[in-house]
């Protein structure tokens, strides 16, 4: 048989997970020498992962990369195989047998746990689930959320509490525009939800989230944000974290916080009379150095109890250690935002206490050795940290350790891609979708938001998008 990779003997390689370190990987390996199948399978009919359904209607900039990851899609070697779930209607087995080598993309799908009393209590959601839900996620989108109470609390200070923040603060003017779901809109707009907390185990040294998201808390319509002014004080290994070089962006952060707890002067109106004084009527409230012990509530939640910590250790190795003191706030509704986590995936060696793909620079391991064929890249492999582009270096790292195994990955066997895949899933009966089907859907989408000036008004279901079809 030819040499792998040469035109006889294509490189056939599977990917788990349309989101961008499954494009990433793609293009790297379609700009690689060699010549290579590429076959990305999702378990949705829509490609993109969290970028379509993750990040916030409300930064259209940040959405429109998919536009980049759409001309991936162009080359001949490219196939997308869309609304076939790995390890459900195809094993990763069959794509071992079918493939020289299969790399693992499926994100961060879940949430790490409080691991406190009443955490189920119905009112109690995950981040991960409200994000979806808002986002048009056909997973999520029977997914109910009461925001029939005043209070709603947010815990967690990273970049997804602030989007789950300033969803819950913006007035539906500012975000009807938006590719937010229209079932979300109908929900948010009916909200009584006033008083929004943003809830951190540390202190303002050591804020999680971009200053850029931060600032937008400053630039709301109807809703000033507030930190209260003594929770600025610093001890002194924060003060010396914030005076070193490696502290530049965490001052800036801290900064920030201290403008929100200068005292808020009425603002000027943004509707007749523009001159008067207007008191915004949603108030977030970003608040330090506590962490929920106790969620309590007769059948949903109706307090949050908190400890207060303090913050321990040399700069930037301090904990948060619990004080003792305790407070309550009566809340209806709470989002935890305390990081994702993998899933496990049948056939794929997993990491439990970290939630990743265990690997060494891409190439899986268990127990340290190296599992033949198995690949993996972006969060699933790293965890969930960085933003997008983050995955790009990710995946070419791990496209450089497959292309280094290229000698071992040929096995001398014909594998048949593409073609074999096509014939299990029809075995099973399974409706896939290819790239060209996707972007009839798509553009049906975008048809269907031009009347409300929406970039577009997403299918919420995959009978609604797999009727686009017939
Ligand atoms: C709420 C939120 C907001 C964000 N906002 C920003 C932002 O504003 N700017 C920025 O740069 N970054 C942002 N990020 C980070 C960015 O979205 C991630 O870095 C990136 O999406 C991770 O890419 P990934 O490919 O590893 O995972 P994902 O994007 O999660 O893609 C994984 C894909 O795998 C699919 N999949 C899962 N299981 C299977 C299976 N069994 N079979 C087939 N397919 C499967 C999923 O459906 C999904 O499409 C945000 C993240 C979140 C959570």
């Amino acid at each position: 048989m030819s040499k792998l990779g040469s035109s006889d003997n294509p490189l056939k390689v599977a990917i788990v997970g349309a989101g961008p370190s499954g494009f990433y990987a793609a293009d790297a390996l379609i700009n690689s020498e060699l010549k290579v199948e590429i076959n990305l399978l999702e378990k949705l009919c829509a490609p993109y992962g969290l970028v379509r359904s993750g990040v916030a209607p409300d930064h259209p900039l940040i959405k429109k990369s998919m536009e980049k990851f759409a001309l991936m899609a162009e080359p001949d070697e490219f196939n997308y195989i869309g609304n076939v779930c790995v390890g459900k209607d195809i094993t990763v087995d069959e794509l071992k047998e079918t493939h020289h080598a299969v790399i693992i993309t499926m994100g961060a799908e879940t949430d790490r746990k409080l691991g406190i009393p009443g955490e189920d209590i119905k009112g109690s959601h995950t981040a991960t689930e409200f994000v979806a839900w808002y986002n048009g996620h056909p997973e999520y989108r029977e997914r109910e959320f009461d925001l029939s109470h005043e209070t709603a609390v947010i815990i967690g200070q990273g970049n997804v509490a602030a989007d789950v923040a300033r969803i819950l603060s913006k007035t539906i003017d500012e975000l009807k525009f938006t590719d937010i779901s229209q079932h979300a809109l109908d929900v948010l707009e009916n909200s009584k939800v006033k008083n929004i907390y943003i809830v951190g185990r540390r202190g303002p040294a050591q804020g999680a989230m971009t200053s850029k998201e931060l600032k937008e808390f400053g630039q709301l319509w109807d809703c000033d944000t507030f930190v209260d002014p003594a929770e600025t004080v610093l001890n002194k290994s924060s003060e010396d974290e914030l005076s070193d070089r490696n502290g530049r962006v965490a001052k800036k952060i801290y900064e920030l916080f201290c403008n929100y707890a200068e005292e808020k002067k009425p603002h000027t109106a943004r509707q007749f009379p523009w001159t008067r004084p207007y008191i915004k009527p949603k108030k977030c409230h970003i608040q330090f150095l506590r962490s929920p012990v106790e969620l309590k509530g007769n059948k949903k939640l109706e307090k949050i109890i908190f400890e207060k910590n303090t913050l321990s250790g040399d700069p930037f190795k301090q904990s948060a250690k619990g004080t003792g003191n305790k407070e309550e706030l009566d809340a209806g509704i709470l989002f935890r935002s305390i990081g994702y986590r993998g899933v496990p995936l049948d056939g794929v060696p997993f990491h439990d206490a970290w939630g990743v793909i265990p690997n060494e620079k891409g190439r899986v391991v268990e127990n340290e050795v190296v599992v033949p064929q198995l690949y993996t890249a972006g969060w699933i492999k790293r965890g969930p940290s960085g933003i997008i582009g983050t995955n790009k270096a990710c995946a070419n790292e791990t496209i450089a350790e497959l292309l280094q195994d290229l000698e071992n990955l040929d096995s001398k066997k014909k594998k048949l891609g593409l073609k074999k895949i096509y014939e299990i899933l029809d075995n099973k009966k399974v409706r896939y979708i290819n790239f060209i089907e996707w972007e009839v859907i798509d553009e049906q989408e975008i048809h269907n938001g031009k009347p409300k000036g929406k970039p577009r008004e997403k299918f919420t279901y995959t009978d609604e998008m797999l009727a686009q079809l017939t």
